[in-house]
């Protein structure tokens, strides 16, 4: 008889712990949404990079708590010495606030984009401007929303720019589409997709060629938003897109601050 009770006592003690961890397994980590819309003051990044240099942290993992920390969205710059305080100098508190498995998925997935790009896809001496224009409402082919950074020459002069790879990778896509005209697209080894669009004209590559990070990929135009060969529907500028792989599927996710981080280290 008790060892009947002891067994039923067991069983449901096991039943419980399992569905436990079928609630935890199913139950959605991160905002996606926020995640992906990156909204952080670049310089916040470049100080946590900076400061995890000096302390010779990992840069991914304090990244990852500050942003869980702040719910993925941050409207103004942090003081340094306010950053440095709260995950530099009092890291083991700081890891204690989230879930590690969730810090990790977090790290991982920043390490990989931090570390793939390696160039800004403009050259220091050109002159331009860009914002962060994420969501930003778009109306040709139907309303939708900007999913990318458009980086703006400020002189208005198409095939005088040159555009550069941002990552090693393999050409994906090449050639016309009706909103990004003249474009291409390159997948890392990660599996990770940068798209360049707008272009002017396009360097000596074709589908399935191996570029390397720094490599020029065509000259900033001002191509799309019609069939082949229209220009002139907007100004000369570059549309970036990253789309990454995110639970098996593909998600864009916003380059700004991404861009500004590679743009600012490259001014060191
Ligand atoms: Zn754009």
């Amino acid at each position: 008889m008790r060892i009947t009770i002891f067994i039923i006592v067991l069983c449901i003690v096991l039943a419980l712990l399992m569905l436990r961890l079928f609630l935890l397994s199913n139950r959605p980590l991160i905002n996606q949404d926020a995640f992906f819309a990156f909204n952080i003051p670049s310089e916040d990044v470049v100080a946590i990079y900076s400061l995890s240099n000096k302390y010779d942290m990992d840069f991914a993992t304090i990244l990852s708590i500050y942003l869980l920390d702040n719910d993925f969205y941050v409207l103004q710059e942090t003081p340094k010495e306010q950053l440095e305080q709260k995950y530099f100098m009092n890291f083991d508190e700081a890891k204690k606030r989230h879930p590690r498995r969730l810090v990790r998925k977090c790290q991982v997935f920043l390490r990989q984009i931090f570390y793939e790009i390696q160039y800004f896809p403009i050259r220091k001496e050109h002159d331009y401007v860009f914002e962060n224009t994420w969501g930003a409402e778009r109306t040709y082919g139907g309303r939708r929303t900007h999913q990318g950074t458009d980086i703006i020459a400020t002189e208005n002069i198409p095939g005088l720019i040159e555009v550069i790879s941002m990552t090693d990778g393999i050409v994906k896509n090449i050639g016309w589409n009706e909103r990004g005209g003249w474009r291409v697209g390159i997948e890392t080894k990660n599996g990770n997709y940068y798209y360049y669009a707008h272009l002017h004209s396009y360097a000596n590559i074709q589908k399935g060629d191996t570029v390397a990070a720094g490599q020029v990929l065509g000259l900033m135009g001002n191509t799309g938003y019609g069939p082949e060969g229209t220009t002139g529907e907007f100004c000369v500028h570059l549309h970036v897109g990253i789309e990454v792989i995110w639970r098996g599927d593909f998600a864009w996710i916003n380059p700004y601050p991404f861009l500004r981080f590679t743009e600012q280290l490259r001014e060191e």
